[in-house]
């Protein structure tokens, strides 16, 4: 339930209502909005109903949160989270890219992308170090060594960092390089791994699973907020259907269902919700006219050699040209 504070409140009153909330098992989650300030709980119903919660001078109102998950939701917190990480901003308005290759294959290269990404507008860079492959066979990610290209990447452009944490094991050597921890769509639901990287203190991008509904992406939000971690952002990276045409099919009904669910920012990776470099920019488009906060893509200073997903990388000027179009669009619909 949710706990509605009067305007006005104090930090005291705050206090020690949370003491109360705390002396019956429950867990207080206290938000404070510019002109309100809530607390979220969560404990058992029956133990929280029976204090004399509207008693209290402070309380305005109880609320029930209907939904099954609390922290992340709209009931819980009505003011969208703005996400900042170094000079980039994620959420409130803007509409924020993220680009870089698939995986860092050398320093040449990776340097390379992160500077053709912030020339052409990018805010963030991404790349793996650390990569979910189908075959075993296939180039498994370069591990610390290339996450510590990616930070040299990051200081010769200053674009904050995007990088997958594949194992529960790595998080902390992940946290150490990056800005951002990614969570991947075949971790979603790997539930040991969301609770840690909520002890943490770095912004975590999950990734909604391939086969997961948007209740279940929803609760898997709520495993990294519960433990403390309140900086997720959520990305649509399409989901299975019997379409074969495209990798995956993206679910853009997701963003605005998304949005009115939950307080949090969802991005959209177009890169592999298609497969397809020329379907990229169109659905960018679509990600910004839905209401999307941004957008994640992956750019290739030479696709033909990339060593994963070069079908899908843009090249270049082709990302530069994209930047170009999504910044007419953004511009005809009032958005940063
Ligand atoms: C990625 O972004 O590098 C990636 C592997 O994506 P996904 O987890 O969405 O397949
Ligand atoms: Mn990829």
């Amino acid at each position: 339930m949710v706990i509605v504070l009067r305007e006005g409140t104090t930090d005291r009153d705050v206090g020690e209502l949370v003491a109360r909330l705390h002396e019956v098992g429950a867990e207080a989650h206290v938000s404070r909005g510019e002109f309100r300030t809530v607390i979220g709980v969560i404990g058992d119903r029956e133990r929280v109903m029976q204090m004399p919660l509207e008693a209290y001078p402070a309380v305005e109102k109880v609320v029930p949160i209907m939904k099954p998950y609390k922290l992340v939701s709209r009931e819980f917190k009505d003011e969208p989270t703005v996400i900042t990480v170094g000079d980039a901003r994620i959420g409130g308005g803007g509409f924020t890219v993220i680009a870089g290759p698939c995986s860092v294959e050398n320093e040449e290269q990776v340097v390379e992308a992160a500077h053709a990404a912030r020339e052409a507008g990018a805010a963030l860079f991404r790349g793996g170090a650390y990569k979910p492959r189908t075959s075993p066979y296939s180039f498994q990610g370069l591990g610390e060594e290339g996450l510590a290209m990616l930070a040299r990447a990051r200081d010769e452009t200053g674009l904050p960092v995007v990088t997958e944490v594949l194992d529960v094991r790595d998080i902390e050597v992940v946290a150490r390089y990056a800005d951002v921890l990614q969570v991947g769509a075949r971790n979603m639901q790997n539930f040991l791994m969301l609770r840690d990287l909520g002890y943490q203190e770095k912004p975590v991008l999950l990734k909604r699973g391939m086969s997961s509904t948007v209740e279940e992406w929803m609760m898997a939000a709520e495993y990294i907020l519960k433990e403390g971690n309140k900086n997720v952002i959520l990305c649509e990276r399409g989901i299975r259907t019997f379409e074969t045409g495209t990798r995956n099919t993206l679910d853009i009904s997701a963003v605005p269902a998304v949005k009115n669910a939950s307080h949090l920012p969802v991005i959209v990776d177009p890169s592999h919700a298609t497969g397809v470099r020329e379907l990229v920019a169109p659905l960018c488009k679509a990600a910004l006219a839905a209401g999307a906060d941004g957008v994640m893509v992956e750019i290739h200073p030479n696709p033909r050699e990339a060593l994963c997903d070069g079908p899908q990388s843009l090249t270049v000027s082709g990302f530069r040209a994209m930047m170009d179009e999504l910044a007419e669009l953004a511009a005809f619909l009032g958005r940063e």
